[in-house]
């Protein structure tokens, strides 16, 4: 068996499928964000990130590096084991009375990452309940997907945000099977939301339980940063609120929030949870400091809001295609992953500007793209800058444009 040839053959398939991913070698620089340096042939170079999930610059912030310090001289770096078997840290529990305050829940628990919450939790949930169906949307998370693989039970998937589609399956399935929907608030790609209300009106009308990704929503929705269910006065509808700490909030880690026993037996049952060594200190104290300071603050909520809406309006000004939604998202259509490589590789090369491309898998074939991320800390001239560098990208691969009057409607 010629193992190697495996692994070559699998890379050339990429390769010839336009989609071999290569990372950029990147400094993020404290105090400096966006701006960064990176590393490319050996040579260093300053470059501006515009793809960042620090959405709101929150991992350079000074009360956050401050409580990671504080934390890393007290009490070392690591965690010194897994939960279950070396005690639990105190930073985790503080951070965890936080998280579950944020989403008006009685408990919270902490994993090392968001995708790791979903994937645990999920298959537990999936797992408890007996003869469970899950009902999960099409564009779900891999990370809630693989949950939903792991529970092992059956599946039913409805098309994307789409309540009738939904409500058809839970009328099909028996009205007293247990019933778990996953789903998102925001979802990453395009940047549009899922109207939460409406299914937890469904849930409630065929007994369903909850499960909600808000991911790209915690932080930057909401009067304290809870989330779209927080802002849409949803969060006590929802059974299970799933969380990161590594976007809006700037550090690592993943979470639940939920009422009773469900966060105990998830804290009980979930191997994902159980056998991994716990977050470090430092990364809790930091995490616990960034959710502190954005349930009390709505300077970064604001700024993020109008820097991503003045990106979408200087792209359309200039026919870039942007695909709308009332996010803070801005998702740039290129559709082709030739030309989506080829655009990124001309901004970074020519204007200094770090925008990754996205291609399916992430997205769909042929709406290859680039996702924009405007924080608070990209300037309006930052903006200007960005603006002018894909006019001149899009003129450069003749690229498909919006009119004008299009981008107006
Ligand atoms: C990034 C992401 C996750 C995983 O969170 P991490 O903390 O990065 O592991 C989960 N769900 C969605 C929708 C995501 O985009």
């Amino acid at each position: 068996m010629d193992y190697a040839r495996i692994f070559r053959d699998a890379i050339d398939t990429l390769h010839g499928e336009q989609r071999y991913r290569v990372f950029l070698d990147i400094e993020r620089i404290a105090g400096a964000f966006p701006h960064a340096r990176a590393h490319v042939d050996g040579r260093a170079r300053n470059i501006i990130i515009w793809c960042s999930n620090d959405y709101l610059g929150m991992g350079q912030h000074p009360e956050v590096i401050a409580a990671a310090r504080q934390a890393v001289g007290a009490h070392g770096v690591g965690a010194g084991g897994t939960r279950n078997i070396s005690g639990t840290n105190s930073a985790i529990v503080a951070l965890e009375d936080e998280l579950a305050d944020l989403h008006g829940k009685t408990d919270a628990l902490v994993f090392t990452s968001g995708y790791i919450s979903n994937e645990a939790t999920i298959a537990t949930v999936g797992k408890l309940l007996p003869d469970c169906l899950i009902l999960s949307d099409e564009l779900n998370h891999a990370s809630m997907i693989e949950g939903v693989r792991r529970a092992g039970c059956e599946k039913a998937i409805f098309r994307h945000n789409d309540l009738q589609h939904l409500e058809e399956l839970l009328k099909r399935a028996d009205p007293d099977r247990a019933k778990l929907i996953v789903f998102e608030s925001v979802y990453s790609m395009d940047g549009d939301i899922a109207p939460i209300h409406a299914i937890c009106d469904l849930a409630g009308r065929y007994g369903a339980m909850t499960y909600l990704d808000e991911v790209h929503a915690v932080g930057m929705y909401g009067p304290r940063g809870g989330g779209i269910a927080e802002r849409d006065a949803a969060m006590a509808r929802v059974d299970i609120i799933e969380g990161t700490l590594a976007k809006a909030f700037g550090c690592l880690g993943g979470y639940i929030a939920a009422d009773g026993a469900i966060v105990d037996a998830i804290r009980s049952y979930a191997a994902g949870f159980i056998f991994t060594t716990a977050l470090p200190p430092a990364v809790a104290a930091a995490a616990k400091a960034s959710v502190a300071h954005l349930k009390a603050s709505n300077a970064e909520r604001e700024a993020q809001q109008r820097q991503a809406a003045r990106t979408k309006r200087a792209l359309a000004e200039r026919g870039i295609p942007v695909i709308s939604n009332e996010t803070h998202i801005v998702p740039v259509l290129v559709g082709d992953p030739q030309k989506a490589k080829a655009a990124s590789d001309m901004l970074l090369d020519r204007f200094g500007l770090y925008i990754q491309p996205i291609n399916f898998p992430t997205v769909p074939r042929g709406t290859e793209r680039l996702r924009v991320t405007p924080t608070p800390y990209h300037s309006d001239t930052l903006i200007e800058e960005l603006a002018e560098a894909l006019d001149a990208v899009w003129r450069t691969l003749d690229l498909p444009r919006t009119s004008r009057t299009e981008a107006a409607e």
